[in-house]
């Protein structure tokens, strides 16, 4: 299963803000990304050799594409599964990118990582990939598996137990969104509905990319 395995923290200032994809130390100082660091002088430029080059306002294309390479890195997808999940977004009724937001909300791994039991949407993954976590009693080890309203999303007992989930649930303190609702301890959580574009806190302007690929 292909995945980006480069460094992270390079995504966030090739698209010129934080895309909180490295959990604590995005809100840390040692973020190159962001007012403290950018106090600090460290690389709060696009990477590359031409970095600097590319601060400059793009056209509208480039708008576009950006906005898409955000929300594909803020979600961990890769181009080819991100593609169809825009095919099957604007084959849905109702408005595409809202529908585009939300089959990326409703992948487990995204679960994981907003009831706090990973750090980071990456962290997220591995604990699905690694079996910690059970759908509706059933081991579901696939990061893009998707929930449906009902379903019941838990951790299995062994995974209770680990330092890095309980240290997670003790330190992140992450407002769960509304259409998730939490077990008291915040070892299982269902799911009430799919998230209408509200509820999704994610800074991602998705008509440009469905303006981008609709062309
Ligand atoms: Fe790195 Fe997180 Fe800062 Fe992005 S937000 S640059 S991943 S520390």
């Amino acid at each position: 299963m292909a995945r980006y395995i480069g460094p992270v923290c390079r995504l966030c200032r090739r698209e010129r803000t934080k895309l909180f994809l490295k959990g604590d130390r995005c809100n840390s100082l040692k973020c190159p990304v962001g007012g403290d660091a950018t106090e600090r002088r460290v690389r709060a430029y696009p990477p590359g050799e031409h970095g600097r080059d590319r601060m400059r306002q793009g056209s509208e294309y480039l708008v576009q594409l950006r906005e898409k390479q955000k929300a594909r890195r803020i979600y961990g997808v890769l181009e080819r599964q991100f593609r169809k999940v825009y095919e099957e977004a604007s084959r849905q009724p109702g408005i595409a990118g809202e529908n585009l937001l939300r089959i990326l909300e409703s992948r487990l791994d995204n679960i994981v990582f907003r009831v706090g039991w990973g750090a980071s949407r990456a962290q997220a993954r591995q604990l699905v990939r690694h079996g910690h976590v059970l759908v509706n009693g059933r081991r579901i080890t696939i990061p893009s598996y998707r929930v449906r309203p009902s379903d019941q999303v838990e951790l299995t007992p062994q995974a209770r137990e680990l330092t890095m989930i309980r240290q997670n649930l003790d330190t992140l303190d992450r407002a769960l969104p509304g259409w998730l609702e939490a077990s008291p301890e915040r070892f299982g959580v269902t799911v009430l509905g799919l998230p209408v574009r509200d509820q999704i806190d994610e800074a991602i302007k998705e008509q440009l990319i469905i303006e981008l690929y609709s062309k």
